[in-house]
């Protein structure tokens, strides 16, 4: 319920992916909630300067990481992240699917087998011991089910295709709900089904891969058979087939479609397709585990008691050590070999074997960064560099046949329209085909006259959204009794829950949110001796305007003040102070109370009233007032009157002049003074008014019009001025002054504090404004 409305900001900061492919690494903040999507590092690199910037974040901060898929430039950080940055310190939680988490496991054991091996120049970024503490603390969640995290943040993953339990997530944060793609593909593959647009109502920040740009792909079976003719041209002319590829994911899709292409072509039979990984061979295990998250080609299969992923035409290499050289200089065969990129590994030691036979064949089918071998010969150089001699000569063929599950542009494009989202963040993508995505999609919502905002943040710099969305309320209970329409306004107490707003009547509090409510009555007892009842009714009066004078539930004499704040006159050892008698005679051996209902206003006019109070017997004025002798004869009376308010206005606007001028006469409509007799010759009186002397000056000022004459212009105009003073003063409290809690209050006769009513209660009466009704009598007789 404390929880105020939540900050309009979202903040994106790209730690990685931030107008390049690799490292992927998202930090989304909003609403003191921060989720950080992926945590990659970069192929292209190696050690610390492969991890993303992960510096420019405070882990211990973070309370949800989510791995899209266990590529490993999208989670061959977590283990980093979890075990050497302060993330273990806060209460973070780390996310993937199921599938993911299996075959994460298998992938980041060979990465640190791998990275130990190679650690000539930098040292692994972990240890294998830091692997097995992270792993359990790895939460696996389920496609298509949303997993709370905290108040104000849960997600939802959604297949991405890509890659064997590759997902996106639907994030909930607070108010937003923000899509992440990751790595995502609009096509079914052999195995996997394709990326759909998430169920439910709009996204507001969608942070999507552009890994393709602008390109297009082409069909799927177009593909296929340029793919497996290209193989069956190669092995027919007498060479080796190479195939880079990722161990994970993108191989198991060719090795399907390989091992269909050969069961239909028996002259290839004595061609064997090797799959050149003891990861890939722990990973089959996962593929035949998860058969159920593929697609419909799979699960038939697999319910016709066929596994797909137990191949006929494919061989794994034996683990004895050398075998590259074995199978290089061996008879023509097809070979999936990682590394993807042929940086180092397995891959390029059969690149730098195979490169100078112009009968050999490589055949790039997965992506590859900038800068790595596989872009290089892409290129087709005359000569690559070796890992350990001098340059080779580039004789054999590099095609490339992109089976990489990833959106080209038209699919990108497809998805990011049926999202819908007003801000669209650009990741994963090299500047250049980010940049022209970007255009081109922008282009496109020109066209149709739509306005989206398209970002392509760098690394590091936090890209900050401003949401001023409309937030919703739900009206229930009473509120909700009858259908509001448009443009009626309805008011009741915000209840806000996990960035839900319920919006209910008071009453309804306990029934609807098992909140209850609580009343604070204030009470503060003042002791200042010598002052009177009366002298505190002038000065409350003065500050607040009218007071109202009565007796609370156990008959105590009180005033109340703006309707809200009752000031009482205790006196020790007697509890009440009735005696109308006694009512002017001070508070002997007594004490003045005041109690009120607290809230803001409230204790501000509290607060108004002790001030002047502790201030009274200092006052000047009172010392004028109190030394003479109480010229308001009718005062005492005054609650006999039926109409109160004109007679307490004057009897204010008369002891405010006299503060100033002294004596104040009050004239009656044809100038008789009505206290003292002996009066000199006024000017023209036809309305009441009050007399003002000065010296040998006086000033008349008409009671009904409120303006001032004198024979002295001087005097009369400082007469004026200190009128208009006094307007003010007694005009403007209590009109303008509208206070906020007035429940309890019936408008009607009785005090309300503690349950007590007013007993002999007088309230300003209602000023009811009587027309002037002239009877016309006609006569009829003529
Ligand atoms: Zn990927």
């Amino acid at each position: 319920m404390a929880t105020s409305l939540t900050e309009p900001k979202l903040s994106i900061t790209l730690l990685g992916a931030g107008q390049e492919v690799g490292r992927s690494c998202c930090v989304i903040q909003h609403a003191g909630i921060t989720v950080v999507c992926d945590a990659g590092v970069h192929p292209a690199f190696h050690g610390m300067a492969a991890l993303p910037f992960i510096d420019d974040l405070d882990w211990s901060t973070v309370d949800a990481l989510l791995i899209t898929h266990f590529h490993l430039d999208h989670a061959a950080s977590l283990t980093y992240i979890m075990e050497k940055t302060n993330f273990k310190d806060g209460k973070g939680k780390v996310y993937m699917t199921h599938p993911t988490k299996a075959v994460y496991r298998l992938m980041m054991q060979d990465y640190v087998r791998m990275s130990a091996a190679q650690s000539t120049s930098a040292p692994p970024l972990f240890t294998p011991l830091d692997l097995s503490i992270t792993l359990p603390l790895i939460n696996a969640v389920s496609f298509a089910t949303t997993t709370t995290v905290i108040p104000g943040l849960s997600f939802t993953p959604y297949p991405a295709g890509h890659v064997l339990g590759a997902s996106m997530f639907l994030i909930q944060l607070a108010d937003l709900r923000i899509l992440y793609t990751g790595d995502y593909s609009r096509e079914e593959s052999r195995h996997l089904v394709r990326a759909e647009v998430p169920p439910g109502a709009g996204v507001d920040v969608l942070i999507v891969e552009s890994t393709f740009g602008v390109q297009s792909t082409e069909g799927r079976r177009e593909k296929e058979e340029r793919f497996t003719s290209l193989i069956h041209r190669i092995l027919m002319r007498g060479g080796h087939v190479l195939m880079p590829v990722f161990a994970v994911g993108g191989a198991q899709e060719l090795l399907l479609i390989l091992d269909d292409y050969f069961e239909k072509h028996p002259e290839l039979h004595k061609f064997p397709i090797y799959y050149a990984s003891a990861l890939a061979r722990k990973c089959m295990a996962v593929y035949q585990g998860y058969v159920h998250v593929m697609n419909n080609n799979i699960r038939s299969r697999f319910a016709n008691n066929q596994n797909p992923f137990v191949f006929r035409h494919v061989s794994h290499i034996p683990r004895s050590s050398g075998w590259e050289k074995k199978i290089g200089e061996g008879p023509p065969c097809v070979i999936l070999a990682s590394p993807g990129m042929m940086q180092s590994g397995a891959s390029r030691e059969l690149l730098e074997m195979w490169a100078p036979d112009r009968r050999n064949g490589v055949v790039i089918t997965g992506y590859s960064v900038e800068g790595s071998m596989a872009r290089n010969i892409m290129n087709e150089p005359d000569d690559i560099p070796s890992m350990k001699g001098p340059p080779i000569p580039l004789r054999s063929t590099v095609d490339n046949i992109s089976f990489s599950a990833h959106v080209d542009y038209a699919q990108n494009r497809e998805f990011i329209e049926a999202i819908g989202a007003p801000h669209v963040v650009l990741v994963h993508g090299e500047q250049s085909q980010m940049f022209r995505l970007k255009a081109a999609l922008q282009a496109g919502y020109k066209e149709r006259n739509e306005h989206i905002t398209i970002h392509t943040p760098k690394n590091c710099e936090p890209l900050e959204l401003i949401f001023r969305g409309e937030r919703v309320a739900k009206a229930i209970g009473t509120l909700a009794e009858y259908p509001a329409e448009s443009g009626t306004q309805v008011s009741g107490l915000l209840v806000s829950k996990d960035f839900t707003y319920t919006l209910l009547d008071p009453r309804d509090l306990r029934d609807f949110t098992g909140l209850s409510t609580s009343t604070i009555i204030q009470k503060q007892r003042m002791c200042i001796p010598g002052i009177t009842w009366e002298l505190v009714k002038w000065h409350l009066e003065g500050l607040f305007g009218s007071v109202t004078q009565g007796a609370d539930a156990e008959g105590i004499r009180t005033m109340r003040v703006m309707g809200v704040l009752d000031v009482k006159g205790m006196r020790e050892g007697l509890k009440e102070e009735t005696d109308p008698t006694q009512a002017e005679s001070g508070f002997p051996g007594g004490y003045i109370l005041l109690e009120w209902v607290s809230s803001g206003s409230n204790d501000m006019i509290a607060d108004a009233a002790m001030a002047l109070i502790h201030g009274i017997d200092t006052s000047p004025a009172s010392v004028k007032l109190t030394s003479r002798p109480h010229t308001h004869a009718d005062h005492q009376h005054e609650e006999e009157h039926p109409d109160t308010a004109p007679a307490q206005r004057l009897t204010q606007l008369m002891e405010f002049l006299q503060l100033y001028f002294g004596e104040v006469q009050f004239l009656d409509a044809q100038g008789n003074e009505l206290v003292d007799e002996d009066d000199e010759e006024g000017l023209e009186l036809t309305e009441p008014a009050l007399r003002i002397r000065l010296d040998e000056q006086y000033a008349d000022i008409n009671l009904i019009t409120m303006t001032v004459k004198s024979v002295s212009q001087t005097f009369r105009r400082r007469v004026e001025d200190v009128l208009a003073i006094a307007i003010t003063t007694f005009g403007s409290l209590t009109e303008s002054y509208v206070t906020a809690d007035r429940s309890g209050w019936d408008g009607e006769e009785k005090f309300f504090l503690e349950g007590g009513s007013l007993e002999n209660g007088q309230e300003q009466a209602p000023r009811m404004i009587q027309d002037a009704v002239t009877e016309v009598k006609v006569d009829d007789t003529d």
